[in-house]
């Protein structure tokens, strides 16, 4: 099952080019009070809201071009990234000084830099667009395979890793390139993009064998496999999960291949990841 969110907030099931309102399935969600849960309701829930989903009368579908995407996760505990997990990528920013700064730490190799979060508040959706920031230094892109918790974990072992997996979607990566940390420098608003939608597990035979590419205003700039993720997926929820407990609706995105470079304003970004779509995403200034 393909699920997105779009408009203002609605759940909709993709289905080719279409996709399908079906907000009303929400119905079956806890009725939550403050404090509100630190996790996504409906990736927690997401085993009744498909099966509601199968319930309910068809409704008329629409074009997936005549609506807005948002992330396809709208509440996420956090949003866990890993730096330096291809090592090509690692190869051309060792290569570029001005991609590493002289910082050691964005040197190394993904056992000695570990993970880094981006703020909940930089997350958007394909339809949403980039804001980009800082215009006087490079921003870039970075194509990512995104994973979306569905099972809360700590201390998972990888051999059980995928079973905590709800799904994939493609994430971008953007980033201000310069000397501070990355949290900070990879967190504006809308620096983060989830979409074009979740593509549940069932729908990817292995999620470590995906082409994944990337183009700005149709130039290729990415283009590889997850088979060369140093760390895999089952091994980034291992060594996530080792540091914190892993919530429904956490976002997981797996590192870059080689090739990042530099986007502007009135750029448009083209993204695809095998089994998952194909995402556009229009780059503007704040
Ligand atoms: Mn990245």
């Amino acid at each position: 099952m393909r699920l997105c969110r779009f408009g203002a907030g609605a759940l909709g099931v993709v289905d080719g080019p279409m996709v399908r309102d079906v907000s009303a399935a929400l119905d079956v969600l806890p009725a939550y009070r403050y404090p509100l849960p630190s996790y996504d309701a409906v990736i927690a829930n997401l085993d009744v809201v498909r099966a509601r989903i199968g319930e309910l009368p068809n409704t008329a579908p629409v074009p997936l071009a005549s609506v807005k995407l948002l992330s396809p996760v709208a509440n996420p505990g956090k949003i866990v990234c890993a730096p330096v997990n291809y090592q090509k990528h690692l190869d051309e920013v060792r290569g570029q000084a001005q991609l590493h700064q002289g910082n050691e730490g964005h040197m190394a190799p993904i056992h000695t830099a570990g993970l880094f979060l981006k703020a909940t508040s930089s997350l958007v959706g394909a339809g949403e667009g980039i804001a980009l920031r800082k215009l006087d230094r490079r921003n870039d892109h970075e194509v990512e395979l995104a994973v979306i918790i569905g099972e809360m974990g700590s201390n998972v072992p990888r051999d059980q890793a995928l079973s905590h997996v709800a799904g994939y979607a493609i994430g971008l990566d953007i980033t201000i390139r310069g000397p501070e940390e990355r949290s900070l420098r990879k967190s504006p608003d809308s620096y983060a993009v989830l979409g074009p939608w979740l593509v549940t597990p069932d729908e990817i035979p292995n999620p470590g064998h995906l082409d994944l590419r990337i183009a700005v205003n149709g130039e290729e700039r990415q283009n590889s496999n997850t088979k060369y993720l140093i760390l895999g997926v089952a091994e980034l929820i291992e060594y996530a999960s080792s540091f914190y407990t892993l919530y429904p609706g956490d976002v997981l995105i797996t590192g870059t291949p080689e090739g990042v470079s530099p986007i502007q304003p009135g750029d448009v970004i083209s993204a695809y990841v095998e089994h998952i779509g194909t995402m556009e995403v229009k780059v503007r200034a704040a």
